[in-house]
Protein backbone atom coordinates (compact mmCIF):
# COMPACT_ATOMS: atom_id res chain seq x y z
CA UNK A 1 0.00 0.00 0.00
CA UNK A 2 1.22 3.32 -1.09
CA UNK A 3 2.22 5.85 1.84
CA UNK A 4 -0.65 8.38 2.71
CA UNK A 5 0.06 11.90 3.35
CA UNK A 6 -0.78 13.09 7.08
CA UNK A 7 -3.98 15.08 5.49
CA UNK A 8 -4.97 11.73 3.78
CA UNK A 9 -4.55 10.10 7.44
CA UNK A 10 -6.52 12.97 9.19
CA UNK A 11 -9.54 12.51 6.31
CA UNK A 12 -9.84 9.20 6.85
CA UNK A 13 -9.77 9.06 10.54
CA UNK A 14 -12.39 11.52 10.79
CA UNK A 15 -14.89 9.33 7.71
CA UNK A 16 -14.25 5.76 10.71
CA UNK A 17 -15.43 8.51 13.49
CA UNK A 18 -18.04 8.93 11.83
CA UNK A 19 -18.58 5.65 10.99
CA UNK A 20 -18.06 3.91 14.32
CA UNK A 21 -20.24 6.64 15.86
CA UNK A 22 -17.58 7.53 18.17
CA UNK A 23 -17.45 11.08 20.02
CA UNK A 24 -14.94 13.16 18.61
CA UNK A 25 -12.84 13.26 21.59
CA UNK A 26 -8.68 13.49 21.76
CA UNK A 27 -8.28 10.19 22.70
CA UNK A 28 -10.90 8.61 20.19
CA UNK A 29 -9.03 10.87 16.89
CA UNK A 30 -5.46 9.30 18.37
CA UNK A 31 -6.53 6.28 19.09
CA UNK A 32 -8.54 5.89 15.10
CA UNK A 33 -5.60 8.32 13.84
CA UNK A 34 -2.57 5.30 14.84
CA UNK A 35 -5.02 2.68 13.29
CA UNK A 36 -5.23 4.05 9.73
CA UNK A 37 -1.48 5.27 10.19
CA UNK A 38 -0.47 1.81 10.98
CA UNK A 39 1.83 3.23 13.85
CA UNK A 40 1.66 2.42 17.22
CA UNK A 41 -0.67 4.15 19.70
CA UNK A 42 1.37 5.81 22.61
CA UNK A 43 0.59 4.89 25.73
CA UNK A 44 -2.48 7.38 27.49
CA UNK A 45 -0.93 9.88 29.74
CA UNK A 46 -3.21 11.40 32.13
CA UNK A 47 -1.85 14.22 32.80
CA UNK A 48 -4.75 16.11 34.46
CA UNK A 49 -5.21 13.10 36.97
CA UNK A 50 -1.86 13.01 37.94
CA UNK A 51 -1.35 17.16 38.35
CA UNK A 52 -4.20 16.90 40.74
CA UNK A 53 -2.37 13.71 42.74
CA UNK A 54 1.02 15.77 42.58
CA UNK A 55 -0.47 19.27 44.20
CA UNK A 56 -2.54 17.15 46.90
CA UNK A 57 0.77 15.70 48.25
CA UNK A 58 1.88 17.50 51.46
CA UNK A 59 5.39 18.56 50.81
CA UNK A 60 6.65 19.07 54.71
CA UNK A 61 9.97 18.65 54.39
CA UNK A 62 13.14 19.24 52.25
CA UNK A 63 12.87 16.12 50.34
CA UNK A 64 9.63 16.02 49.71
CA UNK A 65 9.90 18.89 48.32
CA UNK A 66 12.50 18.18 46.28
CA UNK A 67 10.55 14.90 45.13
CA UNK A 68 7.43 16.92 44.56
CA UNK A 69 9.33 19.31 42.19
CA UNK A 70 10.68 16.56 40.42
CA UNK A 71 7.08 14.86 40.44
CA UNK A 72 5.87 17.93 38.52
CA UNK A 73 8.54 17.85 35.85
CA UNK A 74 8.01 14.77 35.50
CA UNK A 75 4.10 15.00 34.57
CA UNK A 76 5.05 17.98 32.46
CA UNK A 77 7.56 15.96 30.32
CA UNK A 78 4.83 13.23 30.29
CA UNK A 79 7.72 10.48 31.76
CA UNK A 80 6.32 7.66 33.40
CA UNK A 81 9.96 6.89 34.76
CA UNK A 82 10.45 9.72 36.25
CA UNK A 83 6.63 10.25 37.65
CA UNK A 84 7.80 6.29 39.00
CA UNK A 85 11.17 7.72 40.39
CA UNK A 86 9.72 10.70 41.98
CA UNK A 87 6.67 9.01 43.78
CA UNK A 88 9.55 6.27 44.73
CA UNK A 89 11.90 9.06 46.04
CA UNK A 90 8.68 10.61 47.92
CA UNK A 91 7.85 8.08 49.49
CA UNK A 92 11.47 7.56 51.05
CA UNK A 93 10.92 11.35 52.30
CA UNK A 94 7.17 10.06 53.64
CA UNK A 95 6.29 8.99 56.95
CA UNK A 96 9.64 9.75 59.02
CA UNK A 97 8.69 13.43 58.51
CA UNK A 98 11.29 16.27 60.12
CA UNK A 99 11.30 13.62 63.10
CA UNK A 100 13.99 11.20 61.04
CA UNK A 101 16.93 10.35 62.99
CA UNK A 102 18.74 8.47 60.61
CA UNK A 103 18.67 5.19 61.83
CA UNK A 104 14.92 4.63 61.90
CA UNK A 105 15.09 1.34 59.41
CA UNK A 106 12.55 2.54 57.15
CA UNK A 107 14.33 4.49 54.41
CA UNK A 108 16.74 1.40 53.97
CA UNK A 109 13.71 -1.14 53.30
CA UNK A 110 9.85 -1.08 52.90
CA UNK A 111 8.89 2.64 51.87
CA UNK A 112 11.67 2.70 49.68
CA UNK A 113 10.56 -0.28 47.15
CA UNK A 114 8.90 0.25 44.33
CA UNK A 115 4.84 0.09 44.60
CA UNK A 116 4.49 -2.74 42.51
CA UNK A 117 7.20 -4.55 44.81
CA UNK A 118 4.66 -4.77 47.84
CA UNK A 119 1.11 -4.60 46.07
CA UNK A 120 1.94 -8.15 44.25
CA UNK A 121 2.41 -9.94 47.41
CA UNK A 122 -0.49 -9.40 49.08
CA UNK A 123 -2.24 -12.64 49.70
CA UNK A 124 -5.22 -11.13 52.23
CA UNK A 125 -6.70 -9.77 49.05
CA UNK A 126 -5.98 -6.27 50.28
CA UNK A 127 -2.81 -5.11 49.10
CA UNK A 128 -2.18 -2.39 51.93
CA UNK A 129 -1.89 -5.10 54.79
CA UNK A 130 1.06 -7.37 52.85
CA UNK A 131 3.96 -9.13 54.89
CA UNK A 132 5.37 -6.05 54.07
CA UNK A 133 2.97 -3.51 55.16
CA UNK A 134 2.98 -5.42 58.80
CA UNK A 135 6.48 -5.35 59.15
CA UNK A 136 6.52 -2.03 58.83
CA UNK A 137 4.12 -1.91 61.54
CA UNK A 138 6.26 -3.77 63.46
CA UNK A 139 9.36 -1.70 63.23
CA UNK A 140 7.21 1.37 63.99
CA UNK A 141 6.49 0.03 66.93
CA UNK A 142 10.05 -1.52 67.62
CA UNK A 143 11.48 2.01 67.02
CA UNK A 144 9.09 3.92 69.31
CA UNK A 145 9.90 1.98 72.22
CA UNK A 146 13.11 3.34 73.37
CA UNK A 147 10.89 6.81 73.73
CA UNK A 148 8.88 5.78 75.43
CA UNK A 149 11.14 3.88 78.51
CA UNK A 150 10.74 0.64 80.15
CA UNK A 151 9.23 2.24 83.58
CA UNK A 152 5.64 0.30 82.58
CA UNK A 153 7.00 -3.88 82.22
CA UNK A 154 3.26 -4.32 81.51
CA UNK A 155 3.26 -1.95 78.48
CA UNK A 156 6.52 -3.81 77.15
CA UNK A 157 5.15 -7.27 77.91
CA UNK A 158 2.12 -5.80 75.46
CA UNK A 159 4.51 -4.46 72.84
CA UNK A 160 6.33 -7.59 72.67
CA UNK A 161 3.12 -10.08 72.44
CA UNK A 162 1.69 -7.80 69.74
CA UNK A 163 5.25 -7.89 67.74
CA UNK A 164 5.19 -11.31 68.14
CA UNK A 165 1.35 -11.76 66.73
CA UNK A 166 2.02 -9.50 63.92
CA UNK A 167 5.06 -10.97 62.71
CA UNK A 168 3.38 -14.14 61.75
CA UNK A 169 3.46 -15.29 58.94
CA UNK A 170 -0.71 -14.57 58.21
CA UNK A 171 -1.54 -12.70 61.11
CA UNK A 172 -5.20 -12.87 62.35
CA UNK A 173 -6.26 -9.97 61.32
CA UNK A 174 -9.00 -9.17 63.68
CA UNK A 175 -7.68 -10.24 66.83
CA UNK A 176 -4.22 -8.15 64.91
CA UNK A 177 -6.55 -5.06 64.97
CA UNK A 178 -7.69 -5.19 68.85
CA UNK A 179 -4.41 -5.95 69.67
CA UNK A 180 -3.44 -2.91 67.73
CA UNK A 181 -6.24 -0.98 69.52
CA UNK A 182 -5.52 -2.20 73.44
CA UNK A 183 -1.53 -1.25 72.21
CA UNK A 184 -2.89 2.52 70.98
CA UNK A 185 -4.67 2.92 74.08
CA UNK A 186 -2.14 2.19 76.29
CA UNK A 187 0.84 3.87 74.18
CA UNK A 188 -1.31 7.17 74.46
CA UNK A 189 -1.01 7.16 78.88
CA UNK A 190 2.73 6.23 78.72
CA UNK A 191 3.45 8.72 76.43
CA UNK A 192 1.58 11.14 78.51
CA UNK A 193 3.12 9.36 81.58
CA UNK A 194 7.24 10.00 79.80
CA UNK A 195 6.03 13.75 78.76
CA UNK A 196 5.23 14.53 82.35
CA UNK A 197 8.20 13.11 83.77
CA UNK A 198 10.71 15.00 81.36
CA UNK A 199 8.85 18.17 82.20
CA UNK A 200 8.59 17.53 86.01
CA UNK A 201 12.71 16.72 85.54
CA UNK A 202 12.95 19.42 83.93
CA UNK A 203 11.18 21.78 86.56
CA UNK A 204 13.26 19.89 89.26
CA UNK A 205 16.53 20.84 87.18
CA UNK A 206 15.55 24.20 86.95
CA UNK A 207 14.72 24.53 90.55
CA UNK A 208 18.35 23.77 91.03
CA UNK A 209 19.76 25.92 89.29
CA UNK A 210 17.47 28.67 90.87
CA UNK A 211 18.61 27.17 94.27
CA UNK A 212 22.50 27.05 93.76
CA UNK A 213 22.35 30.60 92.43
CA UNK A 214 20.25 31.83 95.83
CA UNK A 215 23.10 30.37 97.51
CA UNK A 216 26.16 31.53 95.37
CA UNK A 217 25.35 35.28 96.03
CA UNK A 218 28.61 36.54 96.82
CA UNK A 219 30.26 34.64 93.58
CA UNK A 220 29.60 37.00 90.88
CA UNK A 221 31.17 34.46 88.33
CA UNK A 222 29.37 31.57 89.37
CA UNK A 223 26.09 33.58 89.81
CA UNK A 224 26.15 34.70 85.32
CA UNK A 225 27.16 31.04 85.18
CA UNK A 226 24.10 29.87 86.82
CA UNK A 227 21.75 33.11 85.33
CA UNK A 228 22.82 31.08 82.23
CA UNK A 229 21.76 27.80 82.99
CA UNK A 230 18.35 29.01 84.74
CA UNK A 231 17.74 30.33 81.27
CA UNK A 232 18.92 27.11 78.96
CA UNK A 233 17.03 25.38 81.37
CA UNK A 234 13.47 26.67 80.81
CA UNK A 235 11.12 24.66 78.70
CA UNK A 236 10.72 24.01 75.79
CA UNK A 237 13.94 22.62 75.46
CA UNK A 238 15.64 20.69 72.76
CA UNK A 239 18.50 18.72 71.97
CA UNK A 240 20.67 22.05 71.13
CA UNK A 241 19.49 23.32 74.37
CA UNK A 242 20.04 20.28 76.57
CA UNK A 243 23.64 20.53 74.53
CA UNK A 244 24.08 23.66 75.63
CA UNK A 245 23.04 23.27 79.55
CA UNK A 246 25.96 20.42 79.55
CA UNK A 247 28.61 22.58 77.91
CA UNK A 248 27.90 25.56 80.57
CA UNK A 249 27.52 22.63 83.44
CA UNK A 250 31.09 21.88 82.17
CA UNK A 251 32.28 25.45 82.28
CA UNK A 252 31.27 25.98 85.82
CA UNK A 253 32.94 23.18 87.15
CA UNK A 254 35.86 23.33 86.05
CA UNK A 255 36.02 27.00 86.49
CA UNK A 256 34.84 26.28 90.36
CA UNK A 257 37.69 23.64 90.17
CA UNK A 258 39.84 25.95 89.67
CA UNK A 259 38.87 29.12 91.41
CA UNK A 260 38.90 26.00 94.46
CA UNK A 261 42.79 24.87 93.89
CA UNK A 262 43.97 28.42 93.61
CA UNK A 263 41.87 29.22 96.95
CA UNK A 264 43.15 26.16 98.60
CA UNK A 265 47.08 27.32 97.22
CA UNK A 266 46.39 30.75 98.24
CA UNK A 267 45.30 29.69 101.65
CA UNK A 268 47.61 27.25 102.59
CA UNK A 269 49.61 30.49 101.88
CA UNK A 270 48.52 32.61 104.64
CA UNK A 271 48.65 29.75 106.71
CA UNK A 272 52.73 29.73 106.24
CA UNK A 273 52.64 33.70 106.54
CA UNK A 274 50.88 33.07 109.53
CA UNK A 275 52.88 30.01 111.63
CA UNK A 276 55.68 32.52 110.89
CA UNK A 277 54.38 35.42 112.48
CA UNK A 278 53.79 33.98 115.50
CA UNK A 279 57.03 32.26 115.60
CA UNK A 280 58.28 35.58 115.26
CA UNK A 281 56.44 36.88 118.14
CA UNK A 282 57.24 34.20 120.43
CA UNK A 283 60.82 34.79 119.58
CA UNK A 284 60.38 38.52 120.00
CA UNK A 285 59.01 37.61 123.28
CA UNK A 286 61.70 35.57 124.39
CA UNK A 287 64.78 37.88 122.89
CA UNK A 288 62.90 40.14 125.04
CA UNK A 289 62.68 38.80 128.42
CA UNK A 290 66.42 38.30 128.21
CA UNK A 291 66.79 41.55 127.84
CA UNK A 292 65.01 42.79 130.69
CA UNK A 293 66.50 39.89 133.03
CA UNK A 294 70.02 41.14 131.78
CA UNK A 295 69.22 45.02 132.35
CA UNK A 296 67.26 44.19 135.53
CA UNK A 297 71.01 42.60 136.54
CA UNK A 298 72.85 45.56 135.47
CA UNK A 299 70.85 47.65 137.58
CA UNK A 300 71.52 45.32 140.63
CA UNK A 301 75.51 45.29 139.99
CA UNK A 302 74.80 48.77 139.53
CA UNK A 303 73.24 49.20 143.48
CA UNK A 304 76.02 47.47 144.71
CA UNK A 305 79.46 49.04 143.16
CA UNK A 306 81.66 51.30 144.82
CA UNK A 307 83.66 52.68 142.53
CA UNK A 308 83.17 54.38 139.26
CA UNK A 309 85.84 51.68 138.36
CA UNK A 310 83.17 48.78 139.30
CA UNK A 311 80.64 50.73 137.23
CA UNK A 312 82.69 50.45 133.83
CA UNK A 313 81.45 46.59 132.77
CA UNK A 314 78.40 46.65 134.11
CA UNK A 315 77.81 49.72 132.05
CA UNK A 316 79.26 47.95 128.61
CA UNK A 317 76.94 44.72 129.30
CA UNK A 318 74.01 46.81 129.55
CA UNK A 319 74.44 48.65 126.47
CA UNK A 320 75.63 45.25 124.55
CA UNK A 321 72.25 43.84 125.95
CA UNK A 322 70.78 46.60 124.64
CA UNK A 323 72.60 46.74 121.05
CA UNK A 324 71.82 43.22 120.67
CA UNK A 325 68.07 43.73 121.59
CA UNK A 326 67.82 46.63 118.88
CA UNK A 327 69.40 44.67 116.77
CA UNK A 328 66.77 41.59 117.20
CA UNK A 329 64.08 44.32 116.96
CA UNK A 330 65.33 45.79 113.29
CA UNK A 331 65.82 41.59 112.00
CA UNK A 332 62.08 41.22 113.70
CA UNK A 333 61.17 44.44 111.82
CA UNK A 334 62.83 43.28 108.65
CA UNK A 335 61.17 39.85 108.66
CA UNK A 336 57.54 41.37 109.49
CA UNK A 337 57.69 43.46 106.52
CA UNK A 338 58.68 41.26 104.27
CA UNK A 339 55.78 38.65 105.41
CA UNK A 340 53.58 41.78 105.05
CA UNK A 341 54.77 42.47 101.42
CA UNK A 342 54.27 38.56 100.70
CA UNK A 343 50.79 38.41 101.95
CA UNK A 344 50.04 41.46 100.26
CA UNK A 345 50.75 39.78 96.76
CA UNK A 346 48.80 36.80 97.97
CA UNK A 347 45.42 39.26 98.56
CA UNK A 348 46.47 40.63 95.00
CA UNK A 349 46.84 37.62 93.18
CA UNK A 350 43.56 36.64 94.63
CA UNK A 351 41.29 39.43 93.99
CA UNK A 352 42.90 39.61 90.34
CA UNK A 353 41.71 35.73 89.83
CA UNK A 354 37.93 36.45 90.98
CA UNK A 355 38.24 39.48 88.45
CA UNK A 356 39.15 37.24 86.10
CA UNK A 357 36.85 34.75 86.67
CA UNK A 358 34.12 36.99 86.67
CA UNK A 359 35.33 38.34 83.35
CA UNK A 360 35.92 34.86 82.05
CA UNK A 361 32.55 33.38 83.34
CA UNK A 362 30.06 36.08 82.69
CA UNK A 363 31.04 37.41 79.21
CA UNK A 364 32.15 33.94 77.93
CA UNK A 365 29.28 33.65 75.49
CA UNK A 366 26.81 35.86 76.14
CA UNK A 367 26.28 39.55 75.63
CA UNK A 368 25.22 40.85 79.32
CA UNK A 369 23.13 44.09 77.41
CA UNK A 370 20.65 41.71 75.65
CA UNK A 371 21.33 37.85 76.43
CA UNK A 372 22.14 37.08 72.76
CA UNK A 373 25.38 35.04 72.02
CA UNK A 374 28.45 37.17 71.88
CA UNK A 375 30.54 37.04 68.42
CA UNK A 376 32.81 34.28 70.03
CA UNK A 377 28.95 32.16 71.12
CA UNK A 378 28.15 32.80 67.75
CA UNK A 379 30.80 31.21 66.08
CA UNK A 380 30.59 28.09 68.15
CA UNK A 381 27.11 28.12 67.62
CA UNK A 382 27.34 28.11 63.69
CA UNK A 383 30.03 25.90 63.42
CA UNK A 384 28.17 24.11 65.29
CA UNK A 385 25.06 24.50 63.08
CA UNK A 386 27.03 23.53 60.03
CA UNK A 387 28.01 20.52 61.43
CA UNK A 388 24.88 19.36 62.01
CA UNK A 389 23.23 20.63 58.88
CA UNK A 390 26.20 18.99 56.79
CA UNK A 391 25.59 15.52 58.89
CA UNK A 392 22.00 15.55 58.62
CA UNK A 393 21.73 16.92 54.63
CA UNK A 394 19.89 19.95 55.98
CA UNK A 395 19.25 23.64 54.81
CA UNK A 396 20.92 26.40 57.21
CA UNK A 397 20.15 30.07 57.10
CA UNK A 398 22.09 32.80 58.48
CA UNK A 399 19.93 36.09 58.63
CA UNK A 400 22.08 39.85 59.32
CA UNK A 401 20.07 42.38 60.80
CA UNK A 402 20.95 45.62 61.22
CA UNK A 403 18.41 47.89 63.26
CA UNK A 404 17.44 51.70 60.98
CA UNK A 405 18.45 54.64 61.78
CA UNK A 406 19.89 53.31 65.71
CA UNK A 407 22.15 56.69 65.76
CA UNK A 408 19.48 58.73 65.80
CA UNK A 409 17.25 56.91 68.02
CA UNK A 410 20.03 56.88 70.63
CA UNK A 411 20.29 60.73 69.51
CA UNK A 412 16.93 61.57 70.32
CA UNK A 413 16.53 59.41 73.39
CA UNK A 414 19.74 59.39 75.16
CA UNK A 415 21.92 56.11 74.89
CA UNK A 416 20.64 54.74 77.45
CA UNK A 417 17.48 54.28 75.55
CA UNK A 418 19.36 52.91 72.57
CA UNK A 419 20.59 50.17 75.03
CA UNK A 420 17.12 49.56 76.06
CA UNK A 421 15.47 49.14 72.16
CA UNK A 422 19.07 46.87 71.76
CA UNK A 423 17.24 44.44 74.55
CA UNK A 424 14.03 45.23 73.33
CA UNK A 425 14.84 43.23 69.89
CA UNK A 426 16.42 40.72 71.37
CA UNK A 427 13.57 39.92 73.70
CA UNK A 428 11.11 40.33 70.80
CA UNK A 429 13.57 37.77 68.31
CA UNK A 430 13.74 35.25 70.68
CA UNK A 431 9.76 35.16 71.27
CA UNK A 432 9.28 35.30 67.76
CA UNK A 433 11.74 32.76 66.29
CA UNK A 434 11.88 28.98 67.36
CA UNK A 435 13.66 27.43 69.45
CA UNK A 436 16.25 25.84 67.78
CA UNK A 437 17.10 29.18 66.08
CA UNK A 438 20.05 31.39 67.93
CA UNK A 439 20.45 34.92 68.40
CA UNK A 440 23.89 36.58 68.59
CA UNK A 441 25.38 39.94 68.97
CA UNK A 442 27.56 40.20 65.65
CA UNK A 443 28.11 44.00 66.38
CA UNK A 444 26.54 47.31 68.16
CA UNK A 445 23.30 47.26 66.81
CA UNK A 446 23.63 44.07 64.00
CA UNK A 447 22.64 40.66 65.04
CA UNK A 448 22.78 37.66 63.30
CA UNK A 449 20.20 34.73 63.46
CA UNK A 450 20.79 31.07 62.86
CA UNK A 451 17.82 29.39 61.74
CA UNK A 452 18.54 25.75 61.59
CA UNK A 453 16.79 23.45 58.91
CA UNK A 454 15.53 26.07 57.16
CA UNK A 455 15.22 26.73 53.28
CA UNK A 456 16.23 29.96 51.71
CA UNK A 457 12.88 31.42 51.04
CA UNK A 458 11.47 30.19 54.83
CA UNK A 459 14.61 32.46 56.47
CA UNK A 460 13.29 35.29 54.08
CA UNK A 461 9.84 34.54 56.13
CA UNK A 462 11.14 34.29 59.63
CA UNK A 463 12.72 37.75 59.06
CA UNK A 464 9.48 39.42 57.74
CA UNK A 465 7.57 37.50 60.80
CA UNK A 466 9.91 39.10 62.74
CA UNK A 467 9.37 42.62 61.43
CA UNK A 468 5.37 42.02 61.68
CA UNK A 469 6.13 41.34 65.29
CA UNK A 470 7.86 44.32 66.09
CA UNK A 471 5.05 46.71 64.93
CA UNK A 472 2.56 44.54 67.34
CA UNK A 473 5.23 44.88 70.35
CA UNK A 474 6.35 48.46 70.40
CA UNK A 475 9.62 48.90 72.55
CA UNK A 476 8.26 51.56 75.40
CA UNK A 477 10.39 54.55 76.36
CA UNK A 478 8.44 56.84 78.71
CA UNK A 479 5.29 55.62 77.76
CA UNK A 480 6.05 56.45 74.32
CA UNK A 481 5.51 53.84 71.57
CA UNK A 482 8.85 53.69 69.60
CA UNK A 483 8.81 51.87 66.59
CA UNK A 484 11.62 49.95 65.57
CA UNK A 485 12.51 48.51 61.96
CA UNK A 486 15.32 46.73 60.98
CA UNK A 487 16.87 45.77 57.64
CA UNK A 488 18.14 42.30 56.94
CA UNK A 489 20.36 39.80 54.59
CA UNK A 490 19.65 36.32 54.57
CA UNK A 491 21.89 33.28 52.97
CA UNK A 492 21.50 30.02 52.86
CA UNK A 493 24.70 27.68 53.36
CA UNK A 494 26.06 26.76 49.80
CA UNK A 495 28.13 23.01 49.40
CA UNK A 496 31.11 23.40 51.76
CA UNK A 497 30.91 27.21 52.05
CA UNK A 498 32.03 28.96 55.41
CA UNK A 499 29.85 30.27 57.96
CA UNK A 500 32.12 33.50 57.57
CA UNK A 501 31.56 33.82 53.67
CA UNK A 502 27.74 32.68 54.12
CA UNK A 503 27.61 35.94 56.45
CA UNK A 504 29.06 37.80 54.16
CA UNK A 505 26.63 37.25 51.72
CA UNK A 506 24.09 37.86 54.34
CA UNK A 507 25.30 41.43 54.72
CA UNK A 508 25.47 42.33 51.67
CA UNK A 509 22.20 41.66 50.96
CA UNK A 510 21.20 43.78 54.11
CA UNK A 511 23.42 46.76 52.37
CA UNK A 512 21.28 46.55 49.41
CA UNK A 513 18.30 46.33 51.85
CA UNK A 514 19.17 49.23 52.88
CA UNK A 515 19.85 51.06 49.94
CA UNK A 516 16.27 50.18 48.67
CA UNK A 517 15.05 52.13 51.22
CA UNK A 518 15.53 50.06 54.78
CA UNK A 519 12.97 48.20 56.75
CA UNK A 520 13.20 45.48 54.36
CA UNK A 521 14.32 41.77 53.96
CA UNK A 522 16.39 40.67 50.91
CA UNK A 523 17.67 36.85 50.38
CA UNK A 524 21.90 37.11 49.35
P1 LIG B 1 21.44 52.74 59.28
O1 LIG B 1 19.94 52.76 59.19
O2 LIG B 1 22.08 53.03 57.99
O3 LIG B 1 21.93 51.44 59.84
O4 LIG B 1 21.84 53.89 60.28
P2 LIG B 1 22.26 53.76 61.78
O5 LIG B 1 22.13 55.09 62.42
O6 LIG B 1 21.51 52.66 62.42
O7 LIG B 1 23.74 53.26 61.67
P3 LIG B 1 25.10 53.91 62.07
O8 LIG B 1 26.14 52.87 61.76
O9 LIG B 1 25.27 55.25 61.46
O10 LIG B 1 25.02 54.11 63.63
C1 LIG B 1 24.96 53.05 64.50
C2 LIG B 1 24.81 53.61 65.88
O11 LIG B 1 24.64 52.57 66.84
C3 LIG B 1 26.03 54.36 66.31
C4 LIG B 1 26.35 53.84 67.70
O12 LIG B 1 26.51 54.89 68.60
C5 LIG B 1 25.12 53.06 68.06
N1 LIG B 1 25.45 51.95 68.94
C6 LIG B 1 26.29 50.92 68.70
N2 LIG B 1 26.32 50.08 69.79
C7 LIG B 1 25.50 50.62 70.72
C8 LIG B 1 25.12 50.24 72.05
O13 LIG B 1 25.56 49.21 72.61
N3 LIG B 1 24.23 51.02 72.70
C9 LIG B 1 23.71 52.14 72.12
N4 LIG B 1 22.85 52.87 72.81
N5 LIG B 1 24.08 52.55 70.90
C10 LIG B 1 24.95 51.80 70.20
MG1 LIG C 1 25.34 49.11 61.59
MG1 LIG D 1 21.96 50.67 61.70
Amino acid sequence: MAERSPAEIARETFRLLSVKKLAPTPENYQILYHEVAGTMVPAHFPFERLRLIAAALPAKNPGQQKQCGLLESAITQRSWDGVQNALVGYAGFGMLGASSSGNSGFGESGFGAPASATGSASGQGNPALTPEFMEQIARLIDNSLPALGNDDPRFLEQARELLGFIRQPVPDLPRAKTMLANFTHRLSFTAEDQFEIKNALLQLLHLVFTNIGELCLDDQWLRGQIDALVLASTPPLSLRRLDDVQRRLVDVISKQSEAKARAFEAQTQMRQLLAAFVDRLSLMGESSGVYHSKIEECARKIEQVQTIEELGPVLQSALSATRSMALDTQNSRDQLQAMRAKTEQAEAEISKLHLELDRVSAQARHDPLTGALNRRGMDEAIQREIANARRKGTPLCLALLDIDNFKKLNDDLGHEAGDEALAHLATVTRESMRPQDTLARYGGEEFVIVLPDTLLDLGVGALTRLQRELTKKFFLRDNQKVLITFSAGVAQLAESESGTDCIKRADQAMYLAKRNGKNRVLAG
